[in-house]
């Protein structure tokens, strides 16, 4: 049994995590701010004495003792990460200097949530971890992605100064059940918009893609390459299908039987235009692949928010 520290625990990645740590014997530390998260993502946690709910803030230092971190704290989503710029950097550097300080002083072994915002406005597709990527420094994304690129540069520098045990996982778009109402993120916002009968609203002219991946795969991707010895990556995670907006709004309609309509409204700046992993590295290293198709994870998902809305 191992004694692991999950940041930003009570989101929706970290809650499945935290879930699928506990399934395996271990000791979870679940610490977060609650800026996204809920406590209603932990109700099914909260029974196991194994389990414990720290709030506290990553941009502040903090003493414990742990065998492992996995530093997800940081809101993802674009509305909610943009709704405080400043505090979104400072969530990824300070809170990887004070977890990668942490990890250091207890010789645990640290995975850091990196993403495939890294690459930004991709120009290599689909993007290998060996593209610098295309990211404007000065955008209305920036706090994210330049703070999350920063964040990998503070990983690697505590490697080579302090040798840290260190992992960093590049996770490419993912979802499923415990995604808040009001994330914002294309699939819980489609739908919702889907349940309620509500337009649909596609940014641009949808002809955009991302690549979703169910997260019952990515959290066995995550656990895999934190367990594994021969790489510090990075490494993408995430489901090499790519589907545009479009095709995304109509799987959602179809699953539903929804009555809604398609609104088109204004693409946000710098939003990507194409985005897919290439996971022959994953697949290689880890032995992994995520197995769950987009129709078997948007109906999980639906059935969630079906119960969630009532
Ligand atoms: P989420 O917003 O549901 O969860 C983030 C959690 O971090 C929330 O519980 C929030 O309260 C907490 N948090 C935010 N700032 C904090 C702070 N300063 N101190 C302590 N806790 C804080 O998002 P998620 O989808 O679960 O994402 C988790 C991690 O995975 C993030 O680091 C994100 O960048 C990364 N990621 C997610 C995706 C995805 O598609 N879900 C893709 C790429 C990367
Ligand atoms: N998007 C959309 N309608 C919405 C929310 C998002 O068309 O209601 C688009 C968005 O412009 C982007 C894609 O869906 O092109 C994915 O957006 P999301 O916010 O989920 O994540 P991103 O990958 O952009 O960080």
């Amino acid at each position: 049994m191992k004694r692991i520290l999950v940041t930003g625990g009570a989101g929706f990645l970290g809650s499945h995590l935290c879930e699928r740590l506990l399934g395996l014997r271990h000791e979870v530390m679940c610490l977060d701010n609650f800026f996204t998260g809920t406590k209603e993502n932990l109700l099914p946690l909260r029974k196991n004495p194994y389990f414990e709910v720290i709030r506290h803030d990553v941009t502040l230092p903090v003493h414990l003792e742990t065998d492992q971190i996995y530093n997800l704290a940081c809101p993802a989503s674009p509305v909610h990460y943009q709704r405080d710029p400043v505090e979104t950097i400072k969530t990824c550097v300070h809170g990887s200097i004070n977890m990668l300080g942490l990890a250091r002083r207890t010789k645990a072994r640290i995975l850091q949530t990196s993403t495939s915002e890294v690459y930004g406005d991709p120009e290599v597709h689909p993007q290998t971890e060996e593209y610098w990527g295309n990211v404007n420094p000065m955008g209305i994304r920036s706090c994210y992605d330049e703070g999350k690129r920063c964040a990998e540069s503070l990983f690697y520098s505590y490697h080579r100064e302090y040798a840290t045990d260190i992992r960093v996982a590049r996770l490419f778009n993912t979802y499923g059940p415990r995604m808040h109402p009001n994330d914002g993120r294309v699939v819980s916002n489609f739908i919702v918009q889907a349940l309620r009968a509500e337009d649909i609203t596609i940014y641009g002219e949808g002809q955009q893609t991302r690549s979703f991946c169910y997260v019952d795969d990515l959290i066995g991707g995550l656990i895999a390459f934190m367990e594994q010895e021969q790489t510090t990556g990075p490494i993408n995670l995430g489901n090499p299908t790519e589907t545009t907006m479009l095709q995304l709004a109509e799987t959602v309609i179809r699953l539903t039987g929804s009555s809604s309509k398609l609104v088109f409204q204004p693409l946000p700046m710098d939003d990507p235009k194409q985005r897919c992993p290439d996971v022959s590295k994953a697949v290689a290293l880890l032995g992994w692949e995520p197995r769950v198709s987009l129709d078997d994870g948007l109906k999980e998902t639906i059935a969630y928010f079906r119960q969630r809305l009532g």
